[in-house]
């Protein structure tokens, strides 16, 4: 290591800011993350630092640099615009033994500003001496994503509590009991929000002398895996990914996703490919319940969001029904970032204002959707699991007063390197399927809009076959 990392007291320690711009503003907004007393040493100031010693955060050295003016100083960072000013005063300030820090001059600094994940009192501080920038970058972001943005008041709350634990908990119990703290009840209630429940349970181990039975509770997640590419999951689902014991997962959820779990969590797959039913319901019903009951933490990762077309339902119901705790967490379904893909909205002020999620595939022997009540001017239909059924669909629509030329938009694999757009017709819908050999995982979007209907795009984007 050519720099050591560490974390200075800055409680009402002087921070020097040589400068009045941007530069000297961006310093100053990560240095008033912290309680020092902040100099701007500069003739004028730009508004957002003039405000700030508007408002007694900041106070402004107007006068002419001296070695005075650094002297004492906790850290002086240098931040004037101009390279040759900004080397003279770093020269200046080092002689009067500050640790100086000058924007853009890594050859001219003592210290370096790390990347930040700032979780306050819990601080990340991400360093390449100079090396990879980018790659800092990187890692922050995972960062932000494994540390849930509440983490820090979670933290702070866990720190107020450190003597009562110090004095109920046996010293034995005490690592066990901030294992579970962070990893367990107390901490997911914090994320989702529970902030009472969470100080309650913690307060309840600590009367009680320490972390509550081996593991704790199961807990079931229906976590929404997104329609493919894994940074389309949200903090939450990876969260839950990475506290899993186990994760039953879908056919359609993409192995990268995966990827995203904790290394020893145990992966099983459950999917059903379409007729085939090697894992029914009933059974996946049966198998997440009996691994909660076990005290496991169980995920069970569906593809875009667990509540629609998911049979969610059946594993709430099962889960319920054994006294297990069960929550859903939302991902973002085909629909939404097919729409995304397509660049253009799902509903449009004035022409569509009812956007429609249908299946095209209803359970067996169910009488076929009514789509002359669904699909009334004004539509988006988003049509899930409906490739097979496109013959019927169509004609179904047509007899019910869709007009033929309403635009049909299909896009296969969103978000995943298979990602296929064709637009058509309705009138062409089953035709074009058949051409282009359209193939699951796919939605159709048909646009019944009030008044207008678009001619097809002329000169299609990239990636986007119109048919006729
Ligand atoms: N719960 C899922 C839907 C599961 S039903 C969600 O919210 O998205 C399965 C159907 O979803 C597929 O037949 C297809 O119509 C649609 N689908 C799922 N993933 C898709 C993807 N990546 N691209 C296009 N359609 C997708």
């Amino acid at each position: 290591m050519k720099t050591f990392p560490m974390f200075l007291r800055m409680a009402g320690r002087r921070v020097v800011i040589a400068g009045g711009g941007e530069q000297a503003a961006q310093k100053a907004r990560l240095v008033l993350k912290t309680e020092a007393r902040l100099v701007l040493l500069a003739e004028a100031l730009d508004d957002e630092l003039s405000a700030l010693v508007v408002a007694g955060r900041a106070e402004q050295d107007e006068g002419t640099p001296t070695p005075e003016s650094f002297a004492g100083a906790a850290l002086v960072f240098i931040a004037t615009g101009c390279t040759e000013r900004d080397a003279a005063l770093a020269a200046m300030a080092r002689a009067a033994g500050a640790v100086v820090n000058v924007v853009d001059q890594p050859e001219l600094c003592d210290a370096f500003t790390p990347s930040i994940v700032d979780r306050d009192p819990l601080v990340v501080a991400i360093g390449t001496e100079g090396a990879a920038p980018v790659l800092a970058r990187q890692v922050k972001t995972r960062m932000e994503e494994m540390l849930e943005p509440c983490l820090g008041e979670f933290v702070a709350m866990a720190g107020r509590m450190r003597e009562a634990v110090a004095r109920q908990v046996p010293a034995r119990a005490r690592r066990a009991f901030w294992r579970w703290a962070f990893s367990d009840a107390p901490r997911r209630l914090h994320a989702t929000g529970a902030e009472r429940e969470a100080a309650k349970v913690l307060k309840q181990a600590i009367a009680e002398g320490g972390a509550p039975g081996e593991r704790g509770e199961g807990l079931i997640s229906l976590v929404g895996a997104g329609p493919g590419a894994r940074d389309l999951l949200t903090l939450r689902a990876v969260q839950r990914l990475q506290e899993a014991d186990v994760i039953f997962y879908d056919r359609l959820v993409d192995p990268d996703v995966l990827e995203l779990a904790r290394r020893d969590a145990e992966r099983v797959f459950v999917g059903k490919e379409v007729g085939a039913c090697a894992w029914p319901q009933e059974r996946i019903d049966a198998v997440i319940v009996a691994a909660a009951r076990k005290g496991q933490r169980v995920v069970r990762l569906k593809s875009g969001d667990p509540g629609v077309f998911g049979r969610a339902t059946e594993e709430l119901a099962a889960a319920r029904a054994h006294g297990l705790t069960v929550e859903i967490v939302p991902g973002v379904t085909a629909a939404s970032a097919a729409g995304a893909a397509m660049g253009r909205s799902l509903t449009e002020r004035g022409e569509t204002d009812r956007l429609v999620l249908a299946t095209g595939t209803c359970r067996d022997g169910d009488a076929a959707p009514d789509w002359g009540t669904i699909c009334i001017p004004g539509t988006t239909l988003a049509l899930y699991m409906g490739v097979r059924k496109a013959c019927e669909i169509q004609h179904s629509l047509l007899a019910a007063g869709v007009p033929a030329a309403s635009e049909v938009e299909i896009v296969c694999s969103v978000s995943t390197p298979q990602e296929r757009h064709v637009a058509c017709r309705l009138g062409a819908l089953a035709a074009t399927i058949a051409e282009q050999e359209v193939s699951n995982p796919a939605i159709i979007f048909v646009r019944y809009p009030k008044t207008r209907i678009e001619p097809l795009a002329a000169t299609p984007p990239a990636r986007l076959a119109a048919v006729g």
